[in-house]
C-alpha cells in the first residue's frame, strides 16, 4: 500500500488520481495485516486500489469528475465498493473519468483530462486514456494501484482498457449492484473490474457482484466461483465472428489484430464461425438516443438544492434563476448536450419518433444476439475499438460525432445487456497497445473470462 501510495504521488502528471486517500489505505491496510495473521484472509485481502469517481464512497469526495458535485461528501458507501472492502480492499483515492461518465477520452472531466503512459515510438505527444473510465486505465496501465474499479455505459470499461493494455470486463446487466453508483444510464449502466490479466478480473468481479435488495435490477443468482473456471480449455467452443464489424475504413491494424485473434482461438480448438448480427449498423444511433434520454431524467436531480454547487444569485432571481444558473455553471458541454438531446427526444411529439423507436431497435439489436447464440455460437470475437489510443485534444468537441464513433464495437453490448471483455492482444506498429472484445451468453462470465484467458 505504501509503495502504491508513493507511486501516485510520483505520477501527479498523469492525473489519474483526483483524491487522494492516504489515511482510509493505511487504517484498511493494518485492518487487513491483522485479518491475515489472523488466518482470516479473503480473495482482496490487503490489496491497493483505485476507485472511480463515479462511486460514491463514505465521507469521501464523490463527485462524478462534474462540478456540480463539488463539495458532496456522500453519507453511504456503495454497494460494489463495500462489497470489495468486506473482502480487505484498500481505498488509494478516487480515479478521474470524463464528467458523468459522458465521453470516451477523459476530456470533459473537469479535473482535466488523465493521461495514457503509453506513447506513440518516441513521439512525446500526450495520448488519451479512453474513457470515461480513464483515471482507471491510467493508474491500472502505470502500476499506480493492482487494480480499478470501473462503469460501462457504452463501453467505458473496455474502450479505456484496450487504449491502455489491461483487462477490463463489464458483467451482464444486473450483475453488479448500481446502489451508490451516480447514475448515466441506467438501463445500460454496469460496473467491473479493470486489472493487470484475466485472472485478477476473474476475482475481483466476483467480490464486486452479488445480489443487492437496495438495486432493484440487482439479480438475485449466485455468483460463482469465476477463478476457478479459468482452466483455459476452449476446446469445441464456437466463436461467432460478426460480419457487420467488419466496417470499411477501419485500420488495417485493427482488421489484423482481429485475424491474429481468430487464429489463437481455432489454435486453442475453438470453432470459428461466421455470424450475422444484422442490426450493428442501427446500434450507435439507438445508443446515443437512449443514454442522452436517460441521463436527462436522472441529471434532473442535480438543482442547487439536494447536492454540491449552488450558483451565487443576483438580488431578485427566484428558484428558476438559481436551477438555472446552477446548471449552466455546473454542468460542462458535453452533459448539457446529453441533457439537451434527451430532453428533446423524451418531448411530447418528439417521443414516438425519437426514443420508443429506438427502444424498439434495442429490442431488435438484442434479439440478434440472443438468435446466434441459440444456434450454437458460445461467444463473439470483435476489435475492442476502430482504433488504438490518439492524442489528447485530437478529436474536436465541435464534432461529437467523430468521439461517438469510438463506441461502435462496445454500445451493442450494453444495449443488449450482455457480458463483455476486453483483453490485450498485441501493440501496433507504433508501440501502443490494441485489445480485442469477447462478448458472451448473459450470466455467463465465467465461460467468458476462461475464452479471454486462452486469448491472454
Ligand atoms: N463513450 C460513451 C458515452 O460517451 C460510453 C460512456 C460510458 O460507457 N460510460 O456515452
Amino acid at each position: 500500500t505504501q509503495a502504491c501510495l508513493d507511486a501516485v504521488e510520483a505520477s501527479s502528471a498523469l492525473n489519474a488520481f483526483v483524491h487522494n486517500t492516504p489515511e482510509i489505505a493505511i487504517a484498511q491496510a493494518e485492518a487487513a495485516d491483522a485479518r491475515l495473521a489472523s488466518g482470516d484472509a479473503p480473495a482482496m485481502c490487503g490489496l491497493p486500489l483505485g476507485i472511480k469517481d463515479l462511486f460514491c464512497t463514505k465521507g469521501v469526495p464523490s463527485q462524478a469528475a462534474s462540478r456540480i458535485l463539488q463539495g458532496f461528501l456522500p453519507e453511504y458507501e456503495s454497494t460494489v465498493t463495500q462489497n470489495l472492502f468486506d473482502a480487505g480492499a484498500v481505498m488509494l483515492g478516487k480515479l478521474n473519468m470524463d464528467e458523468f461518465a459522458m465521453g470516451s477520452s477523459n476530456e470533459t472531466s473537469v479535473y482535466g483530462n488523465a493521461v495514457n503512459p503509453w506513447r506513440r515510438g518516441n513521439d512525446d505527444t500526450p495520448l488519451t486514456p479512453g474513457g470515461s473510465s480513464g483515471g482507471s486505465a491510467s493508474a491500472v496501465a502505470a502500476d499506480l494501484c493492482l487494480a480499478a474499479t470501473g462503469t460501462d455505459t457504452g463501453g467505458s470499461i473496455r474502450q479505456p482498457a484496450a487504449f491502455t493494455g489491461i483487462t477490463g470486463i463489464k458483467p451482464t446487466y444486473g450483475r453488479c449492484s448500481r446502489w451508490g453508483v451516480v447514475a448515466f444510464a441506467s438501463s445500460l449502466d454496469q460496473a467491473g473490474p479493470m486489472t493487470k490479466s484475466v485472472r485478477d478480473s476473474a476475482i475481483m468481479l466476483e467480490t464486486m457482484c452479488g445480489h443487492d435488495p437496495k438495486d432493484s435490477t440487482s439479480a438475485n443468482l449466485p455468483v460463482p466461483n469465476f477463478e476457478a473456471m479459468l482452466t483455459g480449455d476452449i476446446r469445441g467452443k464456437v466463436i461467432g465472428i460478426p460480419k457487420e464489424y467488419r466496417l470499411d475504413g477501419m485500420p488495417e491494424e485493427i482488421g489484423a489484430l482481429w485475424d491474429d485473434g481468430i487464429a489463437m482461438l481455432k489454435a486453442a480448438g475453438a470453432e470459428i464461425r461466421e455470424i450475422s448480427l444484422p442490426h450493428t449498423k442501427y446500434a450507435l444511433p439507438t445508443y446515443y438516443v437512449i443514454a442522452p434520454a436517460e441521463a436527462s431524467s436522472n441529471l434532473a436531480r442535480y438543482d442547487g438544492v439536494r447536492y454540491g454547487h449552488r450558483a451565487t444569485l443576483a438580488q431578485g432571481d427566484g428558484i428558476t434563476e438559481m436551477y438555472e444558473k446552477t446548471r449552466a455553471e455546473g454542468f460542462g458541454h458535453e452533459v448539457q448536450r446529453r441533457v439537451m438531446v434527451g430532453t428533446y427526444v423524451l418531448s411530447a411529439g418528439f417521443y414516438d419518433a425519437y426514443y420508443n423507436r429506438a427502444r424498439k431497435v434495442r429490442t431488435l439489436i438484442k434479439q440478434d444476439f440472443e438468435a446466434v447464440f441459440e444456434a450454437g455460437v458460445d461467444a463473439i470475437l470483435t476489435p475492442a475499438t476502430p482504433s488504438a489510443a490518439f492524442g489528447l485534444g485530437e478529436m474536436s468537441e465541435a464534432d461529437p460525432i467523430q468521439m461517438y464513433l469510438n463506441d461502435v464495437f462496445t454500445v451493442t453490448v450494453n444495449l443488449a445487456g450482455l457480458p463483455g471483455i476486453s483483453v490485450p492482444a498485441g501493440q501496433n506498429k507504433q508501440g501502443l497497445p490494441l485489445g480485442l472484445q469477447l462478448i458472451g451468453r448473459p450470466w455467463e462470465e465465467g465461460d467468458l473470462l476462461n475464452t479471454a484467458y486462452a486469448l491472454e
